[in-house]
Protein backbone atom coordinates (compact mmCIF):
# COMPACT_ATOMS: atom_id res chain seq x y z
CA UNK A 1 0.00 0.00 0.00
CA UNK A 2 1.43 3.25 -0.82
CA UNK A 3 1.45 6.56 1.62
CA UNK A 4 0.07 9.68 0.45
CA UNK A 5 1.87 12.65 2.21
CA UNK A 6 -0.62 14.87 1.63
CA UNK A 7 -3.17 12.53 4.63
CA UNK A 8 -2.29 12.20 8.30
CA UNK A 9 -0.85 9.13 9.80
CA UNK A 10 -2.49 7.94 12.77
CA UNK A 11 -0.46 8.52 15.75
CA UNK A 12 1.24 5.56 17.41
CA UNK A 13 -1.25 5.10 20.22
CA UNK A 14 -4.16 5.21 17.48
CA UNK A 15 -2.05 2.42 16.03
CA UNK A 16 -1.13 0.39 19.11
CA UNK A 17 -5.12 0.64 20.08
CA UNK A 18 -6.01 -1.20 17.34
CA UNK A 19 -3.33 -3.23 17.04
CA UNK A 20 -4.55 -4.53 20.69
CA UNK A 21 -7.93 -5.04 19.94
CA UNK A 22 -6.47 -7.93 17.46
CA UNK A 23 -4.19 -9.00 19.71
CA UNK A 24 -5.32 -7.65 23.35
CA UNK A 25 -2.38 -7.74 25.95
CA UNK A 26 -4.26 -9.25 28.63
CA UNK A 27 -4.04 -12.92 26.56
CA UNK A 28 -0.18 -12.66 27.16
CA UNK A 29 1.33 -15.40 29.91
CA UNK A 30 2.06 -13.98 33.17
CA UNK A 31 5.19 -14.13 32.25
CA UNK A 32 5.88 -12.79 29.14
CA UNK A 33 6.51 -8.98 28.61
CA UNK A 34 4.55 -7.51 25.54
CA UNK A 35 3.29 -3.67 24.98
CA UNK A 36 5.10 -1.03 24.00
CA UNK A 37 9.04 -0.91 24.52
CA UNK A 38 10.23 2.04 23.04
CA UNK A 39 8.54 5.56 21.75
CA UNK A 40 6.61 7.92 21.78
CA UNK A 41 2.33 7.66 22.01
CA UNK A 42 2.03 11.09 20.32
CA UNK A 43 4.58 10.45 17.18
CA UNK A 44 3.18 9.70 13.89
CA UNK A 45 3.35 6.33 12.63
CA UNK A 46 3.29 6.33 8.55
CA UNK A 47 5.31 2.86 8.23
CA UNK A 48 5.44 -0.48 10.07
CA UNK A 49 7.76 -3.46 10.13
CA UNK A 50 6.78 -6.47 11.35
CA UNK A 51 9.32 -8.75 12.22
CA UNK A 52 9.85 -11.91 15.04
CA UNK A 53 13.54 -10.81 16.80
CA UNK A 54 14.15 -7.50 18.00
CA UNK A 55 17.77 -7.49 17.06
CA UNK A 56 20.56 -4.94 15.28
CA UNK A 57 20.05 -6.69 11.50
CA UNK A 58 16.35 -5.90 11.99
CA UNK A 59 16.85 -1.97 13.22
CA UNK A 60 18.88 -1.93 10.04
CA UNK A 61 16.16 -3.09 8.15
CA UNK A 62 13.90 -0.89 9.70
CA UNK A 63 16.02 2.54 9.50
CA UNK A 64 16.95 1.25 6.16
CA UNK A 65 13.33 1.62 4.62
CA UNK A 66 12.22 4.58 7.68
CA UNK A 67 10.40 2.64 9.74
CA UNK A 68 8.37 4.76 12.39
CA UNK A 69 7.38 1.56 14.47
CA UNK A 70 8.69 -2.12 14.92
CA UNK A 71 6.51 -4.80 15.77
CA UNK A 72 8.06 -7.66 16.61
CA UNK A 73 6.80 -11.40 18.21
CA UNK A 74 9.83 -11.88 20.92
CA UNK A 75 10.54 -9.43 23.41
CA UNK A 76 13.47 -7.61 23.84
CA UNK A 77 13.88 -7.51 27.53
CA UNK A 78 11.28 -10.29 29.20
CA UNK A 79 13.23 -10.02 32.51
CA UNK A 80 14.33 -7.34 34.50
CA UNK A 81 17.18 -4.83 33.63
CA UNK A 82 19.02 -2.28 35.64
CA UNK A 83 20.96 -0.65 32.65
CA UNK A 84 20.06 -0.07 29.13
CA UNK A 85 23.80 1.27 28.16
CA UNK A 86 24.76 0.74 24.90
CA UNK A 87 27.55 -1.39 25.30
CA UNK A 88 25.17 -4.45 25.91
CA UNK A 89 23.58 -5.78 22.63
CA UNK A 90 20.27 -4.82 24.21
CA UNK A 91 21.00 -1.56 25.48
CA UNK A 92 22.63 -0.60 22.05
CA UNK A 93 19.15 -1.58 20.67
CA UNK A 94 17.21 1.00 22.72
CA UNK A 95 19.62 3.86 21.93
CA UNK A 96 19.50 3.06 18.26
CA UNK A 97 15.47 3.16 18.47
CA UNK A 98 15.24 5.96 20.51
CA UNK A 99 17.89 8.61 18.53
CA UNK A 100 16.31 7.42 15.54
CA UNK A 101 12.74 8.02 16.52
CA UNK A 102 11.37 4.48 15.96
CA UNK A 103 9.06 2.51 18.09
CA UNK A 104 9.08 -0.70 18.72
CA UNK A 105 6.36 -2.60 20.04
CA UNK A 106 6.27 -6.54 21.08
CA UNK A 107 3.10 -9.49 20.28
CA UNK A 108 4.35 -12.23 22.02
CA UNK A 109 2.04 -15.04 23.90
CA UNK A 110 -0.73 -12.93 23.44
CA UNK A 111 -0.39 -12.96 19.36
CA UNK A 112 0.22 -17.27 19.79
CA UNK A 113 -2.72 -17.89 21.55
CA UNK A 114 -5.06 -15.24 19.52
CA UNK A 115 -7.06 -16.70 17.05
CA UNK A 116 -6.44 -16.51 13.71
CA UNK A 117 -2.59 -16.39 14.91
CA UNK A 118 0.98 -17.68 15.19
CA UNK A 119 0.32 -21.08 14.83
CA UNK A 120 -2.68 -20.90 12.40
CA UNK A 121 -0.23 -18.98 9.89
CA UNK A 122 2.18 -21.42 10.34
CA UNK A 123 -0.55 -24.00 9.32
CA UNK A 124 -1.56 -22.74 6.38
CA UNK A 125 1.69 -21.98 5.22
CA UNK A 126 2.87 -25.68 5.31
CA UNK A 127 -0.53 -26.69 3.83
CA UNK A 128 -3.24 -27.98 6.62
CA UNK A 129 -6.74 -26.51 5.25
CA UNK A 130 -9.55 -26.56 6.68
CA UNK A 131 -10.66 -25.83 10.40
CA UNK A 132 -8.06 -25.94 12.83
CA UNK A 133 -8.45 -25.74 16.56
CA UNK A 134 -6.20 -25.52 19.55
CA UNK A 135 -4.12 -28.12 20.33
CA UNK A 136 -3.33 -26.55 23.99
CA UNK A 137 -6.70 -24.61 24.35
CA UNK A 138 -6.51 -21.38 26.26
CA UNK A 139 -9.60 -22.67 28.85
CA UNK A 140 -10.42 -18.85 30.03
CA UNK A 141 -11.83 -18.56 25.74
CA UNK A 142 -15.38 -19.93 26.18
CA UNK A 143 -15.62 -20.09 22.41
CA UNK A 144 -12.79 -22.56 21.99
CA UNK A 145 -10.71 -21.01 19.43
CA UNK A 146 -7.98 -19.25 21.45
CA UNK A 147 -4.82 -21.35 22.73
CA UNK A 148 -1.37 -22.36 21.49
CA UNK A 149 -0.69 -24.53 18.47
CA UNK A 150 -3.45 -25.86 16.31
CA UNK A 151 -4.69 -28.91 14.99
CA UNK A 152 -5.83 -29.53 11.27
CA UNK A 153 -5.52 -32.16 8.19
CA UNK A 154 -4.24 -31.83 4.75
CA UNK A 155 -5.93 -31.56 1.73
CA UNK A 156 -5.07 -35.21 0.98
CA UNK A 157 -2.58 -37.90 3.22
CA UNK A 158 1.08 -37.38 1.64
CA UNK A 159 4.14 -39.39 2.53
CA UNK A 160 6.18 -37.65 5.37
CA UNK A 161 9.56 -37.00 3.25
CA UNK A 162 7.27 -35.09 0.71
CA UNK A 163 5.43 -33.24 3.82
CA UNK A 164 8.79 -32.25 5.11
CA UNK A 165 9.59 -30.85 1.54
CA UNK A 166 7.02 -29.05 1.24
CA UNK A 167 7.02 -27.77 5.09
CA UNK A 168 10.56 -26.64 3.98
CA UNK A 169 9.44 -25.02 0.86
CA UNK A 170 6.73 -23.10 2.50
CA UNK A 171 9.21 -21.47 5.11
CA UNK A 172 11.74 -18.75 4.82
CA UNK A 173 15.11 -20.76 4.21
CA UNK A 174 17.59 -20.82 7.52
CA UNK A 175 20.77 -22.43 7.25
CA UNK A 176 19.70 -24.67 10.11
CA UNK A 177 16.87 -26.23 7.55
CA UNK A 178 14.23 -28.40 8.39
CA UNK A 179 14.71 -31.89 10.43
CA UNK A 180 12.25 -35.21 10.21
CA UNK A 181 12.20 -37.85 12.68
CA UNK A 182 9.79 -40.86 11.84
CA UNK A 183 9.17 -43.06 8.86
CA UNK A 184 9.70 -41.02 5.76
CA UNK A 185 7.42 -43.57 3.68
CA UNK A 186 4.52 -43.26 6.69
CA UNK A 187 1.15 -41.22 5.31
CA UNK A 188 0.34 -38.14 7.23
CA UNK A 189 -2.72 -36.32 6.76
CA UNK A 190 -3.35 -35.09 10.24
CA UNK A 191 -1.51 -32.52 11.38
CA UNK A 192 -0.47 -30.59 15.14
CA UNK A 193 1.86 -27.00 14.88
CA UNK A 194 3.60 -24.84 17.04
CA UNK A 195 4.82 -22.12 16.32
CA UNK A 196 8.40 -21.62 18.34
CA UNK A 197 9.42 -24.10 20.69
CA UNK A 198 7.27 -26.62 20.75
CA UNK A 199 8.58 -28.99 23.61
CA UNK A 200 6.12 -28.89 25.95
CA UNK A 201 3.45 -29.54 23.69
CA UNK A 202 4.71 -32.78 22.55
CA UNK A 203 2.48 -34.90 24.72
CA UNK A 204 -0.30 -32.78 23.63
CA UNK A 205 0.62 -34.01 20.42
CA UNK A 206 0.74 -37.54 21.04
CA UNK A 207 -3.02 -37.46 22.78
CA UNK A 208 -4.28 -35.82 19.71
CA UNK A 209 -3.91 -38.45 17.90
CA UNK A 210 -2.04 -36.62 14.70
CA UNK A 211 0.16 -38.18 12.42
CA UNK A 212 2.92 -35.15 12.65
CA UNK A 213 3.62 -32.47 14.75
CA UNK A 214 5.53 -29.68 12.90
CA UNK A 215 7.33 -27.41 15.51
CA UNK A 216 10.81 -25.84 17.12
CA UNK A 217 13.75 -25.98 18.92
CA UNK A 218 13.15 -29.96 19.58
CA UNK A 219 16.01 -31.50 21.93
CA UNK A 220 17.69 -34.91 21.26
CA UNK A 221 15.69 -36.50 24.30
CA UNK A 222 12.46 -35.76 24.39
CA UNK A 223 12.50 -36.08 20.36
CA UNK A 224 14.38 -39.50 20.57
CA UNK A 225 11.88 -40.72 23.54
CA UNK A 226 9.15 -39.52 21.60
CA UNK A 227 9.71 -41.29 18.35
CA UNK A 228 10.74 -44.60 20.07
CA UNK A 229 7.74 -44.61 21.51
CA UNK A 230 5.60 -46.20 18.89
CA UNK A 231 1.83 -45.30 17.42
CA UNK A 232 2.91 -41.53 18.13
CA UNK A 233 3.26 -38.28 15.64
CA UNK A 234 6.09 -37.81 13.26
CA UNK A 235 8.28 -34.94 13.86
CA UNK A 236 9.36 -32.07 11.76
CA UNK A 237 11.49 -29.66 13.48
CA UNK A 238 11.92 -26.54 11.83
CA UNK A 239 13.90 -22.74 12.60
CA UNK A 240 12.38 -21.05 15.41
CA UNK A 241 12.45 -18.16 13.60
CA UNK A 242 10.64 -19.78 10.57
CA UNK A 243 8.21 -20.97 12.49
CA UNK A 244 6.97 -18.07 13.43
CA UNK A 245 7.85 -16.07 10.10
CA UNK A 246 4.16 -16.60 8.45
CA UNK A 247 2.08 -14.83 11.19
CA UNK A 248 4.53 -11.30 10.17
CA UNK A 249 1.85 -10.88 7.07
CA UNK A 250 -0.60 -12.18 8.48
CA UNK A 251 -0.33 -9.69 11.41
CA UNK A 252 0.66 -6.77 9.16
CA UNK A 253 -2.78 -6.91 7.14
CA UNK A 254 -4.77 -7.48 10.41
CA UNK A 255 -2.90 -4.29 11.87
CA UNK A 256 -4.33 -2.31 8.77
CA UNK A 257 -7.74 -4.04 8.61
CA UNK A 258 -7.89 -2.56 12.53
CA UNK A 259 -6.88 0.93 11.71
CA UNK A 260 -9.50 0.97 8.95
CA UNK A 261 -12.30 -0.48 11.30
CA UNK A 262 -11.14 2.04 13.79
CA UNK A 263 -11.82 5.08 11.49
CA UNK A 264 -9.14 6.85 12.70
CA UNK A 265 -8.25 10.14 10.95
CA UNK A 266 -5.52 8.73 8.51
CA UNK A 267 -5.88 5.30 10.01
CA UNK A 268 -5.06 3.32 6.87
CA UNK A 269 -2.19 6.01 5.97
CA UNK A 270 0.26 3.46 7.12
CA UNK A 271 2.18 1.25 4.86
CA UNK A 272 3.31 -2.35 6.24
CA UNK A 273 5.83 -4.47 5.54
CA UNK A 274 7.29 -7.96 6.71
CA UNK A 275 10.84 -8.29 7.23
CA UNK A 276 13.35 -10.35 5.08
CA UNK A 277 16.16 -10.47 7.43
CA UNK A 278 16.53 -13.94 8.64
CA UNK A 279 17.03 -13.74 12.20
CA UNK A 280 17.73 -17.65 13.24
CA UNK A 281 20.70 -17.63 15.57
CA UNK A 282 22.48 -20.73 13.17
CA UNK A 283 24.50 -19.04 10.51
CA UNK A 284 25.89 -22.52 9.03
CA UNK A 285 24.91 -26.22 8.83
CA UNK A 286 27.26 -28.83 7.91
CA UNK A 287 25.83 -32.08 6.03
CA UNK A 288 28.73 -34.90 6.76
CA UNK A 289 30.88 -35.46 3.56
ZN1 LIG B 1 9.15 -17.60 19.44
Amino acid sequence: MAVSSSTPHPSLSDVISAFEEVYPPHWAASWDAVGLVAGDPAQDVAKVLFAVDPVDAVVDEALTWGADLIITHHPLMLRGVTSVAADTPKGRVVHRLIRSGTALYTAHTNADTASPGVSDALARAVGVTGPLRPLDPDTTDPEGHRGIGRIGALDRPVVLRDFAAQVARALPATAAGVRVAGDLDRVVGTVAVSGGAGDSLLGAARAAGVDVFVTSDLRHHPASEFVENPGGPALIDTAHFASEWPWLADGAARLVDALGRAGQPGGTNVETRVSTTVTDAWSQALPHV
